[in-house]
């Protein structure tokens, strides 16, 4: 069993802030900034494409209302939601996992290094998303 799952199943201890019949909230054990949550569905999907949409909809309201949560009781001025799928993307944990993630005026945490297209690279990529 997946070490998401034991945490559901409350095989393993976690610091759980939130739960209702589908969905689990829950500090991640090394945060990016202190109050670094992860929800996960209550059931065992990998990722995005696994999921039901019904499921994924109930996951995404505990991350809505884990943000709430964040900047009502924490006092955050924004925070991120992050999802990995697959490890290529950065998915250790191959049970899905949304991260609510803190962020505050100046933390140093940038997450990704943007460029720009080269000609004629966007045209190329569009041809393949919508064909
Ligand atoms: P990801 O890279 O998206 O799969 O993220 C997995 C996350 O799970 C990481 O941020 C880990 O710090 C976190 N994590 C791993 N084990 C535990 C655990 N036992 N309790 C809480 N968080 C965990
Ligand atoms: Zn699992």
């Amino acid at each position: 069993m997946c070490i998401f799952c034991q945490i559901v199943n409350q095989e393993i201890p976690a610091n759980r802030v939130y739960e209702d019949t589908d969905t689990l909230a829950f500090l991640d054990i090394k945060p990016i900034n202190a109050g670094h949550i992860l929800v996960v569905p209550k059931k065992h999907y990998q990722n995005f494409e696994d999921v039901p949409e019904e499921e994924l909809k109930k996951v995404i309201v505990t991350v809505k209302k884990m943000g709430a949560l964040l900047k009502d009781k924490l006092g955050v001025v924004g925070y991120n939601v992050v999802e990995n799928n697959d490890p290529v993307s950065g998915q250790i944990i191959a049970h899905l996992h949304f991260h609510v993630i803190p962020r505050h005026q100046v933390d140093g945490n940038a997450f990704w290094d943007q460029r720009d297209y080269q000609p004629g690279e966007a045209e190329e990529v569009m041809k393949k998303l919508i064909n």
